[in-house]
């Protein structure tokens, strides 16, 4: 069966039985529909409970299907309901761009997913048109102020912040706008972004509440003057309206998984020029409300766990008490060196030349000093010796790991139980968590220390435009920010081709790019794709809808 009919097949609860099981009073609840439902974390009760604890699910260095990060992540939660804790889900949302395009949704699959998944991968409840409204209303207004008089002095040339759709559209990269005579604006080179690249998304998720929100939207630099001073979104006064055109969006989505454990989804920045993980509004929610809460993050643990760890945990002040690492026994053996074609037979030489990626992301997080858990999500296909032999391997390297089929039984069967238990055991342990690098070191020695002490490499080269644009950092006060990586996923390196575990590689920073309102400096190697195309076959050929009004050929 396929994720969709699975999803259909399954038996859906009212939204409001699922708060009322979280603890959620019904005047916090605003419905959108029967299934969903915005929270108003202003109106949950303040019992003064301890924070919930949070399990933050990463993984090893992917293969391009992905290696089951949301999969593990809802079953992992349902696992954990069923050996009695009180766990809530926090997950981002789909952007239609890969959901019409190619990756797929983003609800988990097989018996561990989010329901309702057609929903939550389409319009879900407005979100994202609530944050391309907000940035594209950003982007008239600039376009405004220059036409009636450009009292800032914005230099039409200099102005970085892009429009934005929620659909991939390689047509929109570069366009030209204002073009027709003085009466339709100044003419100018423009471009659009997938809205999930935007930095109002990335503020949306990185903000605590309404207040901070407007902080950081008025904090956003749109771009410069003739004499290169930055401008920023409070000189044009309208923080406000943008917050506004927020206010509802800001507020999370509960959801429910197959096994009816309570899930917020809410928020869904890139992992690529963003930090690629839910909001922190959802985040801090879900901890108001659980004892446990799941949450995961995008791309491997090279990015996706840095990025959480030393940019959203400063953000939502928080810090994850177990990490754990999504493998797959496909993944292994394509770092040990087989071709995707071949990753179907059975190779445990491949399998422990494989090991070497997965050791490195095991060893990162215990930097962090945070106990990690290797996850094995388990595929049909896995040859009972191949797991075998990658249970004793973690064992012998001291690695907590547990094979996990929460695909295949859904985490609300035994299919999880073993992980559960290692993740509880690890709940138990002491966590001495630090970030990386202190906020203090300059932007290239914070960029140098991930690429040593995370990447494995041995240093950095900047390019001539990165250099000077360090310089501009610099000058503009911008150096105690943290640092964004925009780097493959596939590799520990920028190039793609260095699989397993790579060493003596120097990773090229081409640019760099603050983001004054997420709070972070972008560093951008290789080339980064803000506005993704869709490919010759895209998913979109599959899709229907029948007369019913049921989603057809949805993954
Ligand atoms: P990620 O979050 O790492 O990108 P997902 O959880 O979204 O990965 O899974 C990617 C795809 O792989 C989904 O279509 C999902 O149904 C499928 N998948 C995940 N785990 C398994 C498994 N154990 N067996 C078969 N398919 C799986």
């Amino acid at each position: 069966m396929t994720d969709l009919e699975i999803a259909r097949a399954a038996s859906i609860r009212p939204i409001e039985d699922i708060a009322d099981a979280a603890g959620i009073p019904r005047e916090a609840l605003e419905f959108h529909g029967r299934y969903k439902a915005k929270i108003d974390p202003r109106l949950l009760p303040d019992d003064g409970r301890t924070p919930g604890r949070v399990v933050l699910v990463s993984a090893m260095s992917p293969t391009p299907a992905g290696e089951g990060k949301s999969t593990c992540t809802v079953g992992l939660a349902d696992s954990l309901a069923r050996a009695g804790q009180r766990v809530m889900i926090a997950l981002r949302e789909p952007s239609l761009g890969p959901v019409l395009g190619m990756k797929g949704g983003a609800t988990g699959g097989g018996y561990s997913q989010v329901l309702p998944m057609d929903e939550i991968n389409l319009h879900f409840t407005g979100d994202f048109h609530a944050i391309t409204s907000a940035n594209n209303a950003l982007a008239a207004l600039i376009d405004n102020h220059i036409h009636q008089g450009n009292e800032l002095g914005i230099d039409p040339r200099r102005i970085t912040f892009k429009r934005v759709l929620d659909v991939n559209d390689r047509a929109l990269r570069e366009v030209v706008i204002g073009l027709g005579g003085p009466a339709q604006g100044t003419p100018r080179q423009d471009g659009f972004d997938i809205t999930v690249a935007s930095e109002i998304m990335a503020v949306f998720c990185l903000a605590r509440d309404l207040e901070d929100l407007k902080e950081r939207l008025g904090n956003i630099t749109f771009g410069y003057t003739y004499d290169r001073t930055p401008l920023t979104v409070r000189e044009l006064q309208v923080e406000g309206a943008l917050a506004l055109l927020l206010k509802d969006a800001i507020k999370p989505n509960l959801v429910q998984t197959i096994a009816g454990t309570p899930a917020f989804v809410h928020g869904g920045p890139f992992a690529n020029i963003a930090h690629g993980c839910n909001s922190v509004i959802a985040t801090r929610t879900a901890r108001r409300l659980a004892d446990i809460v799941v949450t995961e993050a995008g791309f491997g643990a090279d990015l996706g766990a840095e990025k959480f760890l030393d940019i959203k945990a400063r953000a939502a002040d928080l810090a994850p008490d177990a990490v754990v690492i999504v493998a797959t026994i496909r993944a292994l053996k394509m770092h040990g060196g087989v071709a995707k074609e071949d990753l179907g037979e059975q190779d445990v030489d491949a399998l422990q030349a494989g090991t070497a990626n997965l050791l490195r992301h095991v060893r990162n997080i215990e930097k962090f000093g945070i106990p990690p858990v290797v996850a094995v999500n388990r595929f049909a296909t896995d040859a009972q010796e191949e797991l075998d032999w990658l249970l004793a391997w973690c064992a012998g390297e001291g690695i907590e790991a547990a094979v996990a089929d929460v695909w295949g039984q859904g985490g609300g069967g035994p299919g999880g139980d073993e992980l559960a238990a290692k993740v509880l055991d690890a709940l138990r342990r002491p966590v001495s968590f630090s970030h990386l690098y202190p906020l203090e070191l300059s932007v290239e020695d914070k960029i140098r220390t991930i690429v040593q002490e995370i990447y494995g490499g041995d240093g950095v080269d900047f390019s001539v435009p990165a250099l000077r644009r360090l310089k501009e950092i610099e000058a503009n006060g911008w150096s105690g920010l943290p640092v964004c990586m925009a780097k493959t996923q596939y590799s520990f390196s920028d190039d793609v081709s260095l699989l397993g575990a790579p060493k003596g590689f120097t990773v090229h920073v081409r640019d760099l790019i603050p983001k004054t309102g997420a709070g972070f400096i972008v560093a951008l190697t290789g080339s980064v794709m803000t506005m993704p195309g869709l490919p010759r076959e895209p998913a979109a050929l599959r899709m229907d809808v029948d007369g019913e009004g049921n989603a057809v050929g949805l993954f």
